[in-house]
C-alpha cells in the first residue's frame, strides 16, 4: 500500500509509514544508532493464514488472517486480534509496532503482537464465528504461547472468542495453558477489571491530563467517537466523573444532546437497535459534525485515520484522547498541535487494555485471583506514572506529547536492545 491511498474519497494513510516515521525522528533525536531503527521498523515475523470454514448452509469459505509479531526485546510479543472486513497485512503490521511501543511506555515486559482477520463478524452466525476462531488458533498454534506470543480482544472480539481460543489452544497442547490469552471469561482465568480496563485507563490519562493543565474534570463536556467497548466505557467513566457526553457516533449513526447523555441508558438503545442513532429520539450526530463539535474532550474510540488534514483543522476540544490505536495522521496530528491541542497520543492513551491483560497474565502465572479495586488501583498507578513520563519527557524535549512518548518507548526499547548485545 502506496502511503496515501484514496478509498470511497477519502484519502487513507498507510499506519505502517506513519509509525516508522515516527520511530525514525526519535531514533535521530536520541541520537541512537542506526540499528535501533532498522530493527523497529517492521516486525520480525507477520504469520499469513488461510482459515476454512464450514458454513451453515453447508459452503465453506476460506477467511485470510494475519499474526504479526513485532519485537521481542522486552518479552513474549502480545496483541489483541481484530475481526475486520478492512484488515490488511500492513495494518496488522503497525498495530504490533504500536503494542510495542506502549507495553515500553507502561513498563510491561511484553513486545507487540497483533493478529486480524479480514470478515464482517456480524455476517456469520455464532457457531461459523467459533469456528473461524478455533481455525485461527490452529493456525497460529507453533508461534503462541504464555511465553511467545499472548493475543487478546481488540475490533470486534470478546471474552466469549478468547474462551474459544483458549479452550482451542489448551486442546491442541494436552493441558490447561491460560497464560496464552487474555481477556478471557473470568471463570477461565481472566481478570476482573479487564473488559473496562482499556476505557478506563483512557480516563485516568484524561484525568492526569486535566491536572496537569490545571483544569476541573467536572463539569467538562466530551464527544466520544465509537460506541463498542471501549467508547462505551469511556463515555460511562467520564460521565461517573461529572463530564457531561454530549454526543456519541458510532457505525451506524450518531446522537447528540446538548444536556448530555445518559450513557446507561444509551447503551441499553444500542444492545437493542445495533446504533447509538435515534436513542431517545435526541438529534442526529454525524462524524463531521463531532470534529468540530464545542467540547473541552474529544475522544476518538473507532478505527485509523480519522483525525486528517480535512477534520483536524476543526477541532475545538482542548483534550484529545485518543482511545482508538492510530486515529491521527501526521498531517492532523500537526494541524491540532498548531491550534494548541493537548493530545494523549494512542500509545499511551489506550495502554490500560494491555497493562490488564498483563496483571491477567500474572495472575495466571502465580494462580491467585486479584479483587477488581486491586486491578483499577494498580492500572491507576501505572497510566499516572505512564503519562507522568511522557510529560516530563515532552518538558525537558520541548516536544509535543506524541513525540514524547516515541521517544519514552524508543529509548526504553533501545536499552534493552544494548542489554542483550543486539546494538552498540
Ligand atoms: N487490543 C488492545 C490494544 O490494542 C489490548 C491488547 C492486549 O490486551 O494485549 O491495546
Amino acid at each position: 500500500m502506496p502511503a496515501k491511498e484514496v478509498r470511497d474519497g477519502v484519502e487513507i494513510s498507510n499506519p505502517l509509514e506513519i509509525a516508522q516515521r515516527l520511530i525514525e525522528v526519535a531514533v535521530n533525536d536520541l541520537g541512537l544508532s542506526q540499528g535501533v531503527y532498522e530493527i523497529l521498523k517492521k516486525p520480525k515475523r507477520i504469520m499469513k493464514v488461510s482459515i476454512p470454514v464450514r458454513m451453515d448452509d453447508g459452503t465453506y469459505r476460506e477467511f485470510e488472517g494475519f499474526r504479526s509479531q513485532h519485537i521481542d526485546v522486552l518479552g513474549p510479543t502480545k496483541g489483541g486480534v481484530r475481526f475486520h472486513p478492512l484488515v490488511t497485512e500492513d495494518e496488522v503490521a503497525a498495530l504490533s509496532i504500536w503494542m510495542s511501543l506502549k507495553s515500553a511506555i507502561l513498563g510491561i515486559p511484553y513486545g507487540g503482537g497483533k493478529g486480524g482477520i479480514v470478515v464482517n463478524p456480524k455476517e456469520l452466525s455464532e457457531r461459523e464465528l467459533e469456528e473461524l476462531s478455533r481455525g485461527f488458533i490452529r493456525e497460529l498454534e507453533p508461534i503462541m504461547g504464555p511465553e511467545k506470543d499472548i493475543p487478546a480482544p481488540d475490533v470486534n472480539t470478546t471474552p466469549e472468542i478468547m474462551g474459544w481460543m483458549i479452550d482451542e489452544f489448551s486442546r491442541l497442547k494436552g493441558k490447561n495453558v491460560p497464560g496464552t490469552v487474555t481477556g478471557k471469561p473470568i471463570i477461565l482465568g481472566g481478570s476482573a477489571g479487564r473488559v473496562e480496563a482499556t476505557g478506563r485507563g483512557v480516563v485516568f490519562t484524561i484525568a492526569q491530563a486535566a491536572n496537569t493543565l490545571g483544569l476541573k474534570l467536572e463539569g467538562m463536556t466530551a464527544v466520544v467517537q465509537g460506541f463498542g467497548n471501549v467508547g462505551s466505557v469511556t463515555a460511562k467513566l467520564l460521565t461517573e466523573r461529572g463530564v457531561k457526553v454530549l454526543g456519541v457516533t458510532d457505525a451506524g449513526g450518531g446522537v447528540y444532546h446538548e444536556g448530555g447523555l445518559d450513557i446507561e441508558e444509551l447503551l441499553k438503545h444500542a444492545k437493542e437497535t445495533g446504533t447509538v442513532k435515534g436513542f431517545n429520539g435526541y438529534a442526529d450526530f454525524g462524524n463531521e459534525e463531532l470534529f468540530s463539535a464545542d467540547c473541552d474532550i474529544l475522544v476518538p474510540a473507532a478505527l485509523e485515520n480519522q483525525i486528517t488534514a480535512e477534520t483536524g483543522p476543526k477541532i475545538k476540544a482542548k483534550i484529545v484522547a485518543e482511545a482508538a490505536n492510530g486515529p491521527t495522521t501526521p498531517e492532523g496530528n500537526a494541524a491540532m498541535e498548531d491550534n494548541g491541542v493537548f493530545v494523549i497520543p494512542d500509545i499511551l492513551c489506550n495502554a490500560g487494555g494491555v497493562t490488564v491483560s498483563y496483571f491477567e497474565w500474572v495472575q495466571n502465572t502465580t494462580h491467585l485471583a486479584w479483587t477488581e479495586q486491586e486491578v483499577n488501583d494498580r492500572l491507576f498507578t501505572e497510566m499516572t506514572q505512564a503519562f507522568d513520563d511522557v510529560y516530563q519527557m515532552k518538558e525537558k524535549k520541548n516536544v509535543k506529547m506524541r513525540d514524547a512518548a516515541y521517544l519514552v518507548a524508543v529509548d526504553r526499547l533501545a536499552n534493552a536492545m544494548k542489554a542483550r548485545g543486539w546494538i552498540r
